[in-house]
């Protein structure tokens, strides 16, 4: 039977390739957004794919919403913590408010979303989890202390989550794509993001759909001894 993949954030960008690829694999597959219902309703009208709403920035909220997936789609088997937000200022201009949003959303919705759905993991022996961390989490950004603080916290949570489940079938890993074509890079300054493309030895930026492709990879079954890695996607811009 064809196994239950989670994305978070699947409704727009990244996630919803992520999702589309997914799905015409074969997989059962469902997605998570916050709020843009016009976004949620085009994605659902164009791909059939199941939409889910909550923020998962909170733990309650996660908890019902897996639920209400597992009771429409079956257990989640792969877990794709894809959502995540900016909020970008200098850190001598950031105040409590963006900080915490960006930890609330980008690494405590990851805790909450592996913590509701582990334990279901390890009692069938299979499990497939994969971090949306960023390059900014791997080298920094100036305007992103937030944002670079919660992507590479993902990184530890990933290889620490990754070595307590080894045992269990379960594998953990990270994604720290570059620079994708998606709404997030499209609200970076036009003349920033020349200076960005600039630096990308691929010489442009890269396509949602090459990030689903190693999704695809680090979800399969045949991924078993890949565990508590990052994988690079970000076109030669940072190399690790
Ligand atoms: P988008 O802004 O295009 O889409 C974000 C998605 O996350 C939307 O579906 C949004 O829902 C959802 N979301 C945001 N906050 C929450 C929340 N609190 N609860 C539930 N869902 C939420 O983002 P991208 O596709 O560009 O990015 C996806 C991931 O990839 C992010 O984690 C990002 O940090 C990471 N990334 C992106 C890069 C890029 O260049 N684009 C580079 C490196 C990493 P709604 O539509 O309702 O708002």
């Amino acid at each position: 039977m064809a196994r239950t993949a989670l994305i978070t954030g699947g409704t727009r960008g990244i996630g919803a390739a992520i999702a589309t690829g997914l799905a015409t694999a074969g997989y059962r597959v469902g997605v998570t957004y916050q709020g843009n219902d016009d976004a949620a309703a085009a994605f659902r009208q164009e791909t059939g794919i199941a939409t889910f709403k909550w923020d998962v920035g909170d733990f309650e909220a996660c908890r019902a919403g897996v639920q209400q997936v597992t009771e429409t789609l079956g257990p989640v088997e792969i877990l794709v913590n894809n959502a995540g937000i900016t909020r970008d200022a200098t850190l001598h201009r950031m105040d409590p408010e963006q900080w915490n949003a960006v930890i609330q959303t980008n690494l405590t919705s990851v805790f909450n979303m592996v913590r509701v759905t582990i334990e279901g993991m390890r009692e069938r022996g299979f499990g497939r989890i994969v971090q949306i961390a960023s390059i900014n989490g791997q080298k920094g950004q100036i305007g992103q202390a937030n944002y670079a603080a919660a992507k590479a916290g993902l990184l530890g949570f990933t290889r620490s989550v990754a070595q307590e489940n080894a045992r269990k079938g379960i594998t953990v890993n990270a994604i720290a794509p570059g620079y994708i074509a998606t709404d997030m890079v499209s609200a970076v300054p036009e003349d920033v993001l020349d200076k960005i493309v600039a630096q990308i030895p691929v010489g442009r930026l890269g396509h949602a759909e090459e990030i689903a492709q190693a999704v695809r990879y680090l979800v399969s079954d045949e991924a078993a001894f890949t565990t508590g890695t990052t994988l690079t996607v970000n076109g030669g811009q940072y190399m690790t």
